[in-house]
């Protein structure tokens, strides 16, 4: 009886997260003890900035080498990858070599313990090239100083600890994609969590009402990785379209659409039970019997806010096929001026596709398109038009309709024949991944009242047009993740703007950002921030994706998080009262500012207390 009882225990975790901290493990090294929330004291009697190298409070030589010793010598010195470029200690002709050639896919910067894919964020202090001019340099930036490499959750319980009680910069990294730098930071201490990659398939999981099959799943499993699991055991689980996005790291906590987002909704309406180091140190569960306001909050309320999760058990649907049909349209080649009639051809098939967005949702479908200009004034529309459980016929049968409204306004319209969709289904080959960008854009979550009601249909055609016009690239993703279809178990902190939005639209500005001074920094970005004022004026009420964002998106609190905002401020600071998780526009960053000697909106310098920095100004960082 009391072996089975331990068994049960035993196979609630996987093995890495039955290696857990214990008061006896911190012995006398205090500095990994676990700490109190009620035996925390207000902010502003906190020191003004976290510690940085060569800070005053910075932990020593000696405590760091401790601090690897009690995690089993997991700890890697933050050094920028391409270091091995430049004269200095870290120079090596070679690897730099073997660095030029790999950077080019995303999938050398996710197995990097430091860098992340988008660099500007960090601060662009260390970039990858074989000749450096004269006045390049590689300094350590927004990488961070030292990395956890974690394996267990001891590991990761021995670095939130350490950070707390040494009052350092934490920052997370899963697989580096996010866009605005919350996976870097000057200074800090960084826990890699890339190699939790367990799974388990749960034939017969319970909880609540929910009955049925589901998978235990490591926060490290990146999206491409689910396939196989899927595979052999005839399920589906939702993960990123993009591949090699973390499935149940950034993705799944700040939303995380997919082809699959209007039939099982969002990333973060998947998990029934979710395995969390809090800030405090402790190693907990939350589900929706445990620990209720980290599961609401975990799910949808953003990443490296209230906890480091090591993994989750999310539900597994029936084994989900997704058919895919690419449509194209155009003014016609961009050698030759375009004919102005032409143009209004293109806008007015432009506005027949997103009428017929609507359709495509209502059938559990998602799209996923692109608008561009080209040269000489012409423009493009390449779409993948994605169904669900259906057949080619149908699919085909299914689009006929636009098709043909299409050609009898005279546009040459290109259509593929169905097919598996390109971002469902990945195989082993994915895991290459594509190349990084390292551009800026903007989000909005478009509701369904903007392309029903006729009048605010024709100013949001107006609004996304002109953008478009302005030489962006417009990317729409129509999706429609109510919350019926979520399903159990429901209530969590999913933006509201999710709900009522059939499309996510994204506005890419493709300036080279690379080399930019400040102004001419802040200057593309103003441009950018006016088109995106016109999408905003037609969808007040909306809201947009946190996890494909612009940083500087204005009252960032109501966009990313629209009324529950103040819920998860209280979460956040009742359980995380030391602002221990910090990550640029998650729940509670307004407390904290980085300060850079640039001015720059990045992660290369000092966090401090957003009230304490006044007497910061004009500071430089120790060199
Ligand atoms: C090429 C590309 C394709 C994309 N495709 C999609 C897509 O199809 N659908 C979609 O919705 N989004 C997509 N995104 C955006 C993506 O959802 C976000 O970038 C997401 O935050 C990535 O999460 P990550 O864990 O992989 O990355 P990371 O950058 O490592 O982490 C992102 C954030 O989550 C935090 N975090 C990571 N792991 C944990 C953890 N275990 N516990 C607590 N906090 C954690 C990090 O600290 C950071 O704040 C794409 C991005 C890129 C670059």
């Amino acid at each position: 009886m009391l072996f089975a009882l331990f068994a049960s225990v035993k196979c609630a975790n996987f093995a890495f997260e039955e290696e857990r901290l214990t008061e006896a493990d911190v012995g006398d090294f205090k500095a990994i003890a676990f700490g109190d929330a009620s035996d925390t004291y207000p902010l502003e009697d906190e020191p003004d900035c976290r510690e940085y190298p060569g800070s005053d409070n910075w932990p020593l030589e000696e405590e760091w080498s401790q601090l690897n010793r009690s995690l089993g010598g997991t700890l890697i010195q933050g050094v920028p990858p391409a270091a091995v470029c430049y004269d200095g200690p870290y120079k090596d002709t070679a690897k730099c070599t073997f660095l030029t050639r790999n950077a080019s896919s995303s999938r050398f910067y996710i197995n990097d313990p430091v860098t992340v894919l988008t660099e500007w964020p960090e601060g662009d202090t260390c970039h990858a090239t074989l000749q450096p001019q004269a006045d390049d340099n590689c300094t350590q930036g927004g990488f961070p100083a030292y990395v956890i490499n974690a394996t267990t959750v001891r590991q990761i319980q021995i670095g939130v600890n350490f950070a707390r009680n040494k009052n350092l910069r934490l920052i997370i990294k899963n697989t580096g994609h996010d866009f605005i730098g919350r996976s870097s930071g000057f200074g800090s201490l960084s826990i890699w969590t890339h190699y939790l990659k367990d799974f388990q398939y749960l034939p017969q999981y319970q909880i609540g009402v929910y009955s049925g099959r589901a998978a235990r799943v490591g926060a490290g499993i990146e999206s491409w990785e689910m396939f196989a699991h899927m595979n052999e055991h005839n399920i589906t689980t939702l993960v990123a379209g993009g591949y090699t996005v973390g499935a149940f790291g950034g993705w799944m906590a700040g939303g995380g659409h997919s082809a699959l987002a209007s039939k099982y909704g969002l990333g973060a309406d998947q998990p029934l039970s979710i395995q969390v180091v809090t800030a405090d140190g402790r190693f907990v569960t939350a589900d929706p019997n445990q620990n209720t306001d980290l599961f609401y909050a975990l799910r949808g309320g953003g990443g490296s806010s209230y906890g480091i999760v090591t993994s989750a058990v999310v539900k597994a649907h029936p084994y989900t096929n997704v058919l895919a049909t690419s449509l194209a349209f155009s003014t016609g080649s961009s050698n030759v001026p375009v004919d102005p009639a032409h143009a209004e051809k293109f806008w007015e098939g432009f506005d027949l596709y997103h009428e017929f967005g609507k359709e495509i949702v209502d059938n559990g479908g998602t799209a996923c398109y692109v608008s561009r200009r080209s040269g000489n004034n012409s423009y493009s529309f390449t779409t993948d038009i994605e169904l669900p459980d259906v057949s080619a016929e149908y699919l085909s049968n299914f689009v006929q309709p636009l098709v043909d409204d299409l050609k009898v306004i005279g546009l040459n319209v290109t259509i593929q024949p169905p097919e598996t969709a390109s971002n469902w289904m990945a195989g082993p080959r994915a895991g290459l991944g594509d190349t990084p960008g390292n551009s800026r854009f903007a989000s909005r979550l478009l509701p369904r009242a903007n392309f029903d009601d006729p009048e605010l249909f024709k100013a949001t055609q107006r609004a996304l047009r002109e953008s478009v016009e302005a030489g962006y690239n417009f990317h729409g993703i129509h999706l429609k993740p109510t919350e019926e279809v979520a399903g159990y178990p429901g209530n969590n902190a999913v933006n509201p703007a999710f709900r009522t939005a059939i499309m996510h639209a994204d506005l890419f500005d493709n300036a080279a950002l690379r080399g930019l001074s400040p102004m001419a920094f802040k200057e593309t970005h103003a441009r950018l921030a006016s088109t995106m004022d016109k999408w905003r004026a037609v969808s007040p009420e909306a809201g947009a994706y946190m996890n494909e964002c612009d940083l500087e998106e204005p009252n960032w609190q109501q966009a990313f998080f629209g009324s529950n905002y103040d819920r998860l401020l209280r979460i956040k600071r009742s359980r995380d009262p030391w602002g221990v998780f910090y990550a640029p526009r998650t729940v509670g960053s307004e407390d904290r500012v980085v300060l850079t000697e640039d001015d720059m909106p990045t992660q290369n310098g000092p966090l401090c207390r957003a009230d304490s920095v006044q007497g910061w100004r004009g500071y430089k960082k120790t060199k």
